[in-house]
């Protein structure tokens, strides 16, 4: 691996802890088969849940979409195979909620027959970027490092100047490799949704922020980068320390330039994107292929063979773990995430989803049951180690006893939810849990607050509505009893006035009407008396 030089910039804080990458990497990329039934939650990203476009007993084919974005920050769903709807239904999904959600089922065919797709778009730096951004949202594209945000709305910079596109190649939190995997395997994709969306969003340069930990992928994509001879463009290997995958961390890192707070990097000309979403973003415009797959890493302890397999979004766990031989008898947990960000799930029977990149079988060993907390000792140590410069244990603190406020001022939004603070914490204080907890009941008490207005607003419209017909139907009544009040030009009544008016008209129009014969009158008496 040639020498890359160490970045100049180093955020504050973070860890560096053993990474479990190796496991997982031990084993080339695999496709999953495709099972007998997928179910697709419609809601897998951030913003409004996909509408049905299909119904119960329809027959779909692979690729065919079957729920379309219902808002503008929404996503496409697609058919992942050929096969038919047979439930539209609640479905428990994989959410730290627990909740269910609303699915669609479909049964495989077992002939994974592809529907009709769009053309390629060969010649993507001919095109116009709000027509590429129109296919990536036709694909249903979202991030797929984990924000899965709609990366057609992400990738509107209209009125912005982006400077630099970031990859987000960073992969830092432990046991999660599929990125590492995808770069290894696939550089050209990556390379060419890096090309795409530089074009899209007009960037200057591209820079691809990767740990040091893969050196694999970097002489992967180095390669890369060299046959093509692309200068704009250039990897730089950072540290291996959690989390300097966060995108503001990374940012950093690889510019020196810091994200305001509650602030997005576009207002700092920066533009972030992971290697996965990418390497999607190729599939679709130069294969015109919507997202229906994606990378997973199966890892830990209790799976018989970890490593990364591409699998069909809707899979349910348990088939995953059946393609890596099934589980080991030390499978005590399943996580989906990593160790740090990730969260327990309670049960295999639920499907993979586009955010999904990992799941760790978990012995007791590696991942411990939670310990039950004790008090705060105030030792400081959460404040050491936070990347994002907070204090951990005075938010701890104000969300615990419901200050939200306190908590807004002490900037919670800025928490990026690492788990650094917790991981340190010598008291088992599950501290990002109380963020959460916090965060949810802002945005709780924001939306209420949203609703109140927005009823207020329509309430005084209705009101203001009132006032004004009330108003013009006054100013009628006036100007009819003003015109009646006019005296007519020769004086008296005018109402008497008015109908002897009337009374004149109706005889002239007679008199008009009247027939020739009739009208012989004694107009023309003299001169018959002449002739005679
Ligand atoms: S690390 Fe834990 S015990 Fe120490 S100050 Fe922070 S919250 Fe308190
Ligand atoms: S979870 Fe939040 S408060 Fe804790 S270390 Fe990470 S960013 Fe800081």
């Amino acid at each position: 691996m040639p020498e890359y030089p160490k970045p100049a910039w180093d955020f504050h804080g973070g860890l560096h802890i053993d990474d479990h990458k190796s496991e997982s990497l031990a084993t080339p990329l695999r496709e999953a088969g495709i099972p007998t039934s997928l179910t697709l939650p419609l809601q897998q990203h951030i913003g409004q849940a996909a509408e049905p476009v299909v119904q119960v007993g329809d027959e779909v084919l692979k690729g065919q979409l079957i729920a379309r974005a219902s808002d503008y920050v929404s996503a496409n769903l697609h058919a992942p195979t050929s096969g038919r709807v047979v439930e539209i239904a609640e479905r428990p999904i994989a959410h730290p909620s627990g909740l269910s959600a609303q699915c669609i089922v479909l049964e495989s065919d077992g002939q994974d027959r592809w529907g009709e797709l769009p053309e390629p778009i060969e010649n993507y730096r001919e095109a116009d970027p709000a027509d590429l951004r129109e296919r990536l949202r036709w694909a249903g594209i979202v991030g797929l490092g984990g924000a899965v945000f709609p990366t057609s709305v992400k990738t509107n910079t209209t009125g912005r100047v982006i400077d630099t596109l970031i990859l987000n190649a960073a992969e830092c939190e432990p046991y999660i490799t599929c990125d590492d995997r995808l770069m290894r395997d696939h550089p050209g994709d990556v390379i060419d949704g890096a090309l795409i969306l530089q074009h899209i969003v007009s960037a200057g340069q591209v820079l691809i922020g990767i740990e040091q930990n893969k050196p694999e992928a970097i002489a992967a994509l180095q390669a890369e980068i060299d046959a093509r001879g692309l200068n704009e463009m250039r990897l730089v290997v950072v540290p291996t320390k959690y989390p300097s995958g966060g995108e503001k961390q990374l940012i950093y890192l690889l510019t020196g330039i810091e994200v305001p707070s509650r602030g997005l990097p576009l207002e700092v000309g920066i533009l972030c994107q992971n290697v996965a979403t990418t390497a999607a973003i190729a599939d679709a415009v130069l294969r015109g292929r919507p997202l229906i797959s994606r990378i997973v890493t199966l890892t830990g302890e209790g799976v018989t063979q970890p490593g990364n397999l591409r699998v069909a979004i809707g899979t349910s766990i348990r088939d995953l773990v059946n393609e890596m031989g099934g589980y080991t008898a030390q499978a005590q947990r399943l996580i989906m995430g990593g160790p740090m960000m990730g969260f327990a799930l309670g049960s295999d029977e639920l499907p993979v989803v586009k955010g999904s990149n990992c799941f760790i079988a978990a012995s007791r060993e590696e991942i411990p049951d939670p310990v039950s907390a004790s008090p705060c000792i105030r030792c400081g140590e959460c404040v050491k180690v936070c990347p994002a410069q907070l204090l951990p244990q005075q938010l701890y603190w104000f969300a615990r006893s419901r200050d939200f406020d306190k908590t807004q001022d002490h900037h919670l939004f800025d928490c990026i939810e690492c788990g650094c603070c917790a991981y340190v914490c010598p008291a088992h204080i599950p501290l990002v849990q109380y963020y959460r907890f916090a965060k949810t009941e802002i945005w709780a008490s924001e939306r209420e607050r949203a609703k109140a207005d927005h009823a207020r607003r329509r309430h005084e419209f209705h009101e203001a509505r009132l006032k004004r017909l009330e108003e013009e139907r006054q100013a009628r009544l006036r100007k009819k009893k003003e015109v009646l009040r006019k005296k007519p030009a020769s004086g008296g009544d005018p109402k008497k006035a008015a109908i002897d008016a009337a009374m004149k008209r109706v005889a002239a129009k007679k008199a008009a009407q009247r027939p020739p014969e009739q009208s012989q009158g004694p107009e023309q008496a003299p001169e018959q008396e002449k002739e005679a």
